[in-house]
């Protein structure tokens, strides 16, 4: 949005925003795993990532995988859906090319891409029913992963346990407090605070950020025009109370032809559009003139609102 309303400044923002991203959600993924061993969609659903094969022995959140699992578990968070959404893009891109057959023909490139274009479904196939049936291994409890990149990363995931949350959170407390005693050690301390609140006001503003342009990709998506006329539009007046079913209406009179102003037979007979109620038209225009409402119900009334009747008698 940043970037089409100021192409100047931000065109090139946008035109390296995956980049952009990617380095920002590397920072993000790396600060969370490194704080509460999960992702920060994990971390979110307090779960967390420990290691295989360590058997029941498990380790606090606040320890941290191994390094070993820690770069795998990034890489495999970050890159991996990066490099398919790039190999995406490439795909669709010569596709377009191939179909206005852009390229001149009869090069090697292009039996290249030809080949890649016809392979590429398949390999699409293969990686996506990979996770299916990870998944349904895992939902009928045959696998302890619910996608291979966990595999892959050599972790699995589990609840957080309430000594895990203990660790947690004193260990925010104490990297609000830390005794510090040296030169060095208090820079590097403050330097560590920095990366950890500019991190952490990153993880905060991302999910709100998420939110709030998730909202506005569908306020703007053109299939919701309809809905956002309706919800723009002004809104519909709920239906009028009826006040005459109680005992307090004494102003109506009971035979139907009597102005309840001045109960005698109407003269000129005159609705009100907003109460609905009947009078003479020298009565309610003297009335609603000076009171601007409705003499029975109390309905702010003007003096466009009366209407004439004519019966067919009359
Ligand atoms: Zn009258």
């Amino acid at each position: 949005v940043l970037a089409e309303a100021n192409p100047a400044r931000y065109g090139s923002l946008w035109r390296w925003f995956d980049e952009v991203y990617v380095l920002l959600e590397l920072l993000l993924q790396q600060h969370y795993l490194a704080r509460c061993s999960a992702s920060f969609s994990e971390n979110f659903y307090s779960l967390k990532r420990i290691p295989l094969g360590e058997g029941t022995r498990r380790p606090l959140a606040t320890a941290g995988l191994p390094k070993r699992q820690h770069w795998k578990s990034l890489l495999l968070l970050v890159l991996v859906p990066y490099l398919k959404g790039k190999l995406e893009k490439l795909v669709s891109s010569l596709r377009e090319e191939d179909e206005y057959s852009i390229h001149p023909p009869s090069s090697s490139w292009k039996r290249f891409y030809r080949a890649f274009l016809a392979a590429y479904p398949f390999v699409n196939m293969t990686w996506e029913g990979w996770f299916l049936i990870q998944q349904l291994c895992y939902i009928l409890g045959k696998a302890q992963h619910h996608s291979p990149l966990l595999r892959l990363a050599g972790v699995r995931l589990v609840r957080l346990t309430a000594e895990d949350i203990h660790a947690l959170e004193t260990k925010l407390a104490g990297a609000t407090s830390g005794q510090t005693h040296s030169f060095t050690s208090r820079v590097q301390l403050a330097v560590r605070k920095a990366l950890g609140g500019i991190a952490f006001s990153l993880s905060t503003g991302l999910s709100v950020s998420v939110f709030f342009l998730q909202f506005l990709d569908w306020w703007y998506s053109s299939e919701n025009q309809e809905t956002i006329k309706s919800l723009t539009a002004l809104p519909t007046p709920p239906p009028p109370v009826h006040l005459d079913h109680e005992p307090s209406s004494a102003l109506l009179p009971k035979l139907k032809t009597v102005c309840p102003l001045c109960r005698r037979i109407r003269v000129n007979a005159t609705a009100l559009s907003t109460s609905g109620y009947v009078f003479c038209y020298r009565c309610i225009y003297s009335h609603v003139k000076a009171h601007q409402r409705c003499p029975v119900t109390g309905y702010a009334t003007e003096l466009q609102h009366l209407v004439k009747l004519y019966s067919p008698e009359s």
